[in-house]
């Protein structure tokens, strides 16, 4: 009966296609890769080993694999404006990893920010960062501005004196105020460490903020949130010296890689291409929609945080649910009726299976080539099952329809190719 398993999760998969073919896709972690990109992953690469760097392989059959490597490398430096990439972590925590195994002992001091103020679980206590036995101690955080507190920021640097001072989010409405903090750094002579996942796509298009030029020596990050890629890691450095630089890539492979999935290295590669030219247009648009998406929501009634800073400067944005249900109930709600998003904990939770909110993005809608005019009817169908609490299969209907608009990836080589479709590799 192999063959009908193998039918039944084929069907599944198909089925899963479908559906979000129907759906309006918000999860802010998630994008959609450009077709070019997505054929990368059925390639001959998928099959492949590669171990160390290019032109040092320990295995044959490489020629290739090693000249799309070194492409990606030079174009990551170049839509980065970086000295160093290394295109190998095979997600976003390996990144982590690397630089965790590169630059801290076991009993060494990292400072950081909080789970419960949108740290990603990798750097903490009981993630990445505690399983390397890293001290990691928190940074205060302004509520208000959901931002880091600078003054208190400062006086915790030089108490703590961290070997290095790590930044970034996974709900990363606003960028961390590293020039503010740019002194401290150099008084305590520590590496400065950003964690980009979130907004690496943003980041690419000259939005949010440029790390590099404001004291950050590591960029670690995901290649699949704002920026369009594959799943898979990247690490970018800056200032670092030779001896840093190789400390790195000794982490990468052989300390948390061994092959370092060579169809997303190349998907990575294909996608920093596309970035490079359509980056400047999509990030631009995906903020001036997410924003766009925070004033409607607002008008219709739902608490969106930050309403005096323009709710947000990235692709997310943050909402308060708790008088309509919770996170929970309402992430539910929403999926029922095909908008596809997640709860989140605000500052003030203190249950992540019960949070008081939600967290949306507008990255991949954007991708989708929906615009502001496109946030306020979003908007309209989230409010009706929240707000108004209209009957989720009654408003799937709705969404179902507005979404037949939306079918193809803009803001790259091939736009217009559908975005569920298949891709063949051989004519
Ligand atoms: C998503 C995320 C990660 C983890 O990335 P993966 O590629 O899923 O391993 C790390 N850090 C932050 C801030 C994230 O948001």
């Amino acid at each position: 009966m192999t063959q009908e398993d193998a039918q039944y999760i084929r069907s599944k998969v198909m089925a899963h296609n479908k559906w979000f073919e129907e759906c309006i896709p918000m999860i802010a972690s998630e994008n959609l890769m450009s077709p070019l990109a997505k054929e990368m992953l059925i390639s001959d690469f998928a099959d492949r080993y590669a171990e160390g760097l290019p032109g040092k392989r320990y295995y044959q059959g490489n020629i290739y694999v090693d000249e799309v490597e070194l492409k990606a490398i030079e174009l990551a430096k170049k839509v980065f404006d970086a000295d160093f990439a290394d295109v190998r972590p095979i997600s976003g925590t390996v990144a982590n990893m690397a630089v965790l195994f590169a630059f801290a002992q076991p009993g060494d001091t990292i400072t950081t920010c909080a789970l419960a103020q949108g740290a990603h679980i990798s750097t903490c206590e009981f993630g990445a960062f505690g399983q390397r036995s890293v001290n990691s101690v928190n940074y205060p955080f302004n509520e208000h501005d959901m931002n880091l507190d600078v003054d208190g920021t400062i006086k915790l640097l030089k108490e703590v004196r961290p070997k290095v001072a790590q930044f970034g989010l996974s709900v990363f409405l606003f960028p961390p105020p590293l020039k503010e903090l740019q002194d401290t750094f150099n008084e305590i002579g520590c590496l400065v460490w950003e964690d980009c996942a979130h907004v690496l796509g943003l980041i690419a298009g000259k939005q949010f903020h440029d790390p590099l030029r404001e004291g950050v020596n590591i960029v670690s990050s995901s290649t699949h949130k704002t920026f369009p890629g594959p799943n898979h890691g990247l690490l970018l450095g800056q200032n670092l010296t030779e001896e840093q630089e190789k400390q790195l890539q000794k982490a990468v492979f052989p300390g948390v890689t061994s092959s370092h999935h060579l169809h997303a290295m190349a998907a990575l590669a294909v996608t920093l291409a596309e970035m490079d030219v359509f980056a400047k247009d999509y990030a631009a648009q995906t903020c001036k929609n997410a924003r766009a998406l925070g004033q409607a929501l607002y008008e219709r009634g739902v608490p969106v945080l930050c309403p005096d800073l323009g709710f947000t400067r990235s692709h997310a944005i943050a909402v308060d649910v708790s008088q309509f249900g919770g996170g929970k109930d309402c992430a539910k709600a929403l999926e029922d009726a095909n908008i596809i998003c997640n709860k989140n904990m605000l500052p003030r939770d203190t249950s992540s299976v019960r949070p008081s909110g939600l967290r949306l993005g507008a990255q991949e809608m954007t991708r989708l080539g929906m615009k502001e005019s496109d946030m306020v009817e979003v908007a309209d169908l989230i409010s009706r099952v929240v707000v108004k609490k209209e009957d989720p299969a009654k408003v799937k209907e709705d969404v179902k329809t507005f979404k037949r608009q939306f079918t193809s990836i803009q803001y790259c080589f091939n736009a217009g190719e559908p975005a569920y479709g298949y891709h063949k590799l051989v004519e």
